[in-house]
């Protein structure tokens, strides 16, 4: 009898993965901090991931995360000025989480 019925697998799907623009790191995007340029051309840590606007990611676990968040890597990945106190404001959130 050939009527099997495929239950519904428990198989990890594929997530998404995204790459660091820190350490260039592939990782899983769930691993990862979204910043987000929103419409109004702010930048902003994005904590629920699905805000609109180009993303950039960098690792949640920053001891494992070589190297340093620059102005420029934001600008880049971004394809934006971040303003002065926007970059502050990052900073500051990813210093005290
Ligand atoms: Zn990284």
């Amino acid at each position: 009898m050939s009527g099997q019925k495929r239950t519904s697998t428990l198989k990890k799907r594929k997530s998404p993965q995204r790459t660091c623009v820190i350490c260039r790191k592939v990782q899983d995007k769930r691993d990862l901090i979204r910043i987000v340029r929103t419409s109004d051309a702010r930048v902003q840590i994005d904590i629920t991931g699905k805000q609109n606007g180009r993303g950039a990611y960098i690792c949640r676990q920053r001891d494992t995360c070589q190297g340093q968040l620059t102005r420029e890597s934001i600008n880049h990945a971004l394809r934006t000025s971040i303003s002065d106190d926007d970059w502050k404001d990052l900073q500051d959130q990813l210093m005290n989480p």
